[in-house]
């Protein structure tokens, strides 16, 4: 059985203690590969090598760390087809999400760093002849990375790269639930001549190298995308440390869906905004609310083609939803779509575990759910269930609907589908989100900032905000 190993120093090495933990293929509910327990000796070592390779990078020209992070975006293109497979194995998600989205996009974060950083620019102020203000901006350390399962190489690279671009050295944790993709970026920036200790990876659990890392006194600048309860404990530890966060986490995203929409382009997007990837984006439009006049018309609608959805072999080409990513995240999905019955809602479609044939016997696989008649309060409509999970409402006025999409302790994005460009502009203005996209979904451009407001994060990544992040900036002030 294959064993992956830790990425550190340049060198693909065994954990310390020797233990390993199971990696399964969610498709087929078996075990696949070993991934490294690694604990905080290893992050001890990771961190030492990331120190010393500071000083080499740091100082390494602009033009030079670029080429290199080029090198590893070219690496990325070459080996697309062999990276998708490893993703849509290790999370089930189907090739095809994968091929078009997951690596690709992986790719297009590392080629962006490593221009933007030649780019990247300083301010500086004249005091009318007073004096005269410059600020530098200075790369960090070693940043800590870390990064979960559902877009494992997507976000794992959107880190790295900026931080790596900065000309901070970095320590680095995915997600132990999918692990497989990093692994082979390691063996990818072996291949691209990155300097040995400039990125280490550390596989793991949460708890124990996670939080290693993020304990550790030489790691000072930490960016995390998770759960909300986790980043709550990771802001508990770093705070009184006085780390720089980042915090991308939970979403409970309201797709609004007014009468004048162009109505088969907000029912096709829906399909996807709902149900990508089985619903685990944390963009993903968990609140449809539909303004009352169209709603029995998208209601049909939707269900019809939400029915008509394949659900199945990840890896065959016609499968538009695959396996969710593990066992106990099957179940907490479906409590969730129990909990919803109890709360009066109508599964109006779907609400079972998918039973497959062959290879696929015994994966994760859920019908994608539709559930109608909640009320906007409850807990179903308040709390993240990130699976193939929506709830529909029907609303009448427009205020009506802002309150209903504002009510979560969420934050982080929401779509609006309307044709009247001064009402798109209005909600826009009063959703409290912190990306909104109007007649589109998951639409991105790498230099706008990204990230959630409320309980859905700190911070912003995208851009030169994330450079901004892993550099420290000092003013220098020069009376004249
Ligand atoms: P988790 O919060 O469970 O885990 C995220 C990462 O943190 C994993 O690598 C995990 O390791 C690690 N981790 C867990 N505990 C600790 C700890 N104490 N210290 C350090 N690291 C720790 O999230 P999931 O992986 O379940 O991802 C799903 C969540 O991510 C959803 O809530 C989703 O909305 C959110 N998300 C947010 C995005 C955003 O941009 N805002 C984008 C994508 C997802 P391990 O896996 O070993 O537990």
């Amino acid at each position: 059985m294959k064993k992956i190993q830790n990425y550190i120093n340049g060198e693909l090495v065994a954990p310390k203690s020797g233990q390993y933990l199971d990696n399964y293929n969610p498709a087929e509910g078996k075990v696949y590969s070993l991934i490294p327990d690694s604990d905080k000796e290893d992050v001890e070592v990771a961190v030492k090598a990331a120190r010393a390779a500071f000083e080499g990078w740091s100082t390494m020209p602009a033009q030079k760390r670029s080429d290199i992070l080029n090198k590893i975006a070219d690496l990325i293109d070459k080996n697309h087809d062999r990276l998708a497979e490893a993703e849509s194995i290790d999370n089930g998600k189907p090739l095809k999400l994968a091929q078009r989205v997951d690596i690709p996009r992986a790719s297009s974060n590392m080629r962006f760093y490593a221009t933007a950083i030649l780019h990247f620019a300083s301010e500086s102020h004249n005091m009318d002849g007073e004096a005269v203000n410059y600020t530098t901006r200075t790369p960090m350390g070693v940043a800590g990375c870390i990064s979960p399962w559902n877009l494992p190489l997507y976000l794992f690279t959107w880190k790295i790269a900026p931080a790596l671009a900065a000309g901070n050295t970095v320590v680095a944790k995915p997600s132990e639930i999918t692990p497989m993709t990093a692994y082979l970026f390691s063996e990818l920036c072996i291949e691209a001549g990155l300097p040995k200790g400039v990125l280490n990876i550390v596989h793991g659990l949460g708890a124990k190298a996670g939080q290693s890392i993020i304990e550790h006194p030489d790691v000072p600048v930490i960016s995390f995308t998770g759960g909300t309860a986790t980043g709550k404990n990771i802001a508990a530890t770093a705070a009184p440390m006085f780390k720089k966060l980042s915090l991308e986490l939970g979403g409970k995203n309201p797709n609004i869906i007014f009468e004048d929409c162009d109505f088969d382009q907000a029912l096709n997007t829906s399909i996807h905004s709902s149900f990508a990837n089985q619903g685990q984006i944390c963009l993903c439009g968990s609140r449809i609310f539909v303004q009352e006049s169209i709603y029995e018309k998208f209601l049909n609608a939707f269900v019809e083609k939400v029915k008509a959805l394949t659900v199945g072999d990840p890896l065959e080409d016609g499968t538009k939803v695959g396996a969710v990513v593990s066992e106990p995240h099957m179940q907490k999905i479906m409590s969730y779509i129990k909990l919803a019955q109890e709360e009066g809602g109508k599964v109006v479609a779907g609400g079972n575990r998918k039973k497959l044939e062959g290879r696929c016997a015994d994966g994760y696989f859920l019908e994608p759910t539709i559930i109608t008649g909640l009320n906007h309060q409850c807990r179903t409509n308040q709390e993240e269930i990130f699976g193939p999970v929506v709830t529909i409402m029907p609303f009448k006025e427009e205020q009506e609907v802002l309150d209903y999409a504002n009510s979560t302790a969420y934050g982080l994005s929401a779509t609006i589908w309307t044709e009247n460009l001064k009402r798109a502009h209005r909600v826009a203005h009063q959703l409290k989100s912190g990306i909104i996209w109007v007649n589109c979904w998951l639409v991105r451009d790498l230099r706008t900032p990204f990230g959630g407001m409320k309980q859905s994060g700190v911070g912003r990544e995208g851009g030169w905000e994330a450079l901004r992040f892993f550099t420290e900036a000092k003013n220098i002030c020069i009376k004249l």
